[in-house]
Parts: C-alpha cells; structure tokens; sequence
C-alpha cells in the first residue's frame, strides 16, 4: 500500500472513532441558537416598521403596488377568487372596521370614507401566522420580519385562517403562466403555496430600501428602524398621531396609518 492510501486509511480511521468530529459535538450539543450575520452590505435595523401617510398616498396611484409585484414576481390571475396579493388597496371602512362610532361617525363620513388604504402584512411582533404554522415555513426574524419559506409551505393554510389581516394568499393553479414577466432574482412559486409581503428582505440585504417605498413619488411610505430613536419612522410616529390595523387584538402589528 502506498503512503498517500495508508495516510487516507489513518484519517478516516479516525473520523470513524470520533476524534475528529469533537468540535461538531460541541456544537450540536450547545444549547445556544445559531448566530448568522447579515451581509456586509445590509442596512442596519433591529425592529423595521413602517409608517403610511395616507394623507400624501393618491387614490388612483398604483406605482407602489406594481413595483411590488413585478420585482417578486405575483401572478395575476385576472379574478378575485384566485388573487395573490402582497400589497393592496381597500376602503376605510372596511381596514379599520369597528372604529366608528355615532359621535365619530360625522366625522369618519366627511374625512376618511372611501379612502383607499394600503395594506400589506403587517409583519406583527406576535404573529399569530407563525404560531400555527406546523412545518414552521414561516417565522419571525430577530429584526421582526415575517418570513416565508416557500419550500416548506405545504399549503395547509392555517397561516391564512390566523391572520385577521388577509396578508396571506394561496397559489390555487401554478402561478408562472400569469406573471408578466418574470425577475430572474427572485424565486417564483408553485401551485399550493402560500406567499406574502416580505418588506423586501432581499434588498434590505444588499442596503436598499423596500421596492414600495422607492417607488412612491408622494414619499407616502417610510421605513425604518424602530428601535432607532434617530430613525424617521420614530420621528413620524413622535410627531403625529397614528393608527394600526386591529391592534385590540394582541397582534402588535407593525405598519402605522397617520390619517
Ligand atoms: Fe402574520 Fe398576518 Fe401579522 Fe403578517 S399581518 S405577520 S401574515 S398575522
């Protein structure tokens, strides 16, 4: 036998008693979680929110949501039924239901009535969406965002019966014949999968700000990090008075509505 064979035969020797695999061990053993780091170039935020001046937000604009779906490739199906959806507009009273009442009611009728409001998932501090989730495909980033693992999605749908928002959309058909045209960078999905708004983590990644909010010309939209007292966010949210979608329901949603 020669050396390189008799030194191959030692090394494997012993890999198989275990002497080599001690700091694997270590590790399996450690009750601690895994650590990642974010990519050199990412923004830095360790709560991202953002805030909606629907005031600035126009009636009959669409760049956000068109920005939106084209860069992660949404089909459009052409009816209701079937719609995906990762940002969308509806009327006032049908976002804040349950707000009014008969001493606001004036008010509400002459200010706020009709008035299309963004939505989008509100990526929650406590998702209900995660906590039913069976496989775990989804879950919440220690920078909060609320994420989705399309490989993992088997289509129960408990995620979309949590959420009291409608965040959440079903691939009922194989969506890629009715995506206009299809971005190369971001993954399309397949039929029975469940997909949503991901505040554009693929480009936080590389230190850009969500599509949506790059598109908006009215700068209606703003994002930022909560936890920072310097942020605009923070900023907007010191300086008015804004709602949230639910909020009496524990979910602790995380998009802000100055109206
Ligand atoms: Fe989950 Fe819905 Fe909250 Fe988004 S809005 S995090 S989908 S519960």
């Amino acid at each position: 036998m020669d050396n390189s064979k008799r030194n191959f035969l030692k090394i494997a020797g012993f890999s198989l008693l275990g002497i080599g695999a001690h700091p694997l061990k270590k590790i399996l053993a450690s009750k601690e979680e895994p650590k990642f780091l974010p990519p050199p170039k990412a923004l830095p935020g360790k709560r991202w929110a953002m805030v909606i001046d629907i005031k600035k937000c126009k009636t009959d604009c669409y760049d956000c949501i068109n920005a939106c779906h084209q860069l992660h490739n949404v089909p459009n199906f052409g009816n209701p039924k079937d719609e995906v959806k990762w940002i969308w507009k509806e009327p006032y009273e049908k976002v804040f239901p349950g707000e009014e009442n008969k001493y606001t009611a004036e008010y509400i009728d002459q200010t706020l009535k009709g008035i299309e409001f963004l939505l989008l998932c509100n990526h929650c501090d406590n998702p209900p969406c995660v906590r039913v989730c069976p496989t775990k495909a989804t879950w919440k980033r220690a920078d909060g965002i609320v994420m989705m693992d399309y490989h993992r999605c088997i289509g129960c749908r408990f995620c979309m019966a949590a959420c009291p928002y409608g965040s959440r959309s079903l691939n009922w058909r194989d969506p890629r014949p009715f995506i206009k045209t299809i971005n190369k960078e971001f993954p399309t999905r397949t039929r029975g999968v469940v997909e949503k708004c991901n505040f554009c983590s693929e480009r936080l990644a590389k230190g850009l700000m969500p599509a949506c909010v790059e598109a908006c010309k009215e700068k209606a939209l703003v994002f930022g990090d909560l936890e920072d007292p310097n942020s605009p966010v923070r900023e907007l949210l010191r300086s008015h008075h804004s709602i949230r979608r639910k909020a009496h329901l524990g979910t602790m949603p995380q998009i802000y509505y100055i109206v």
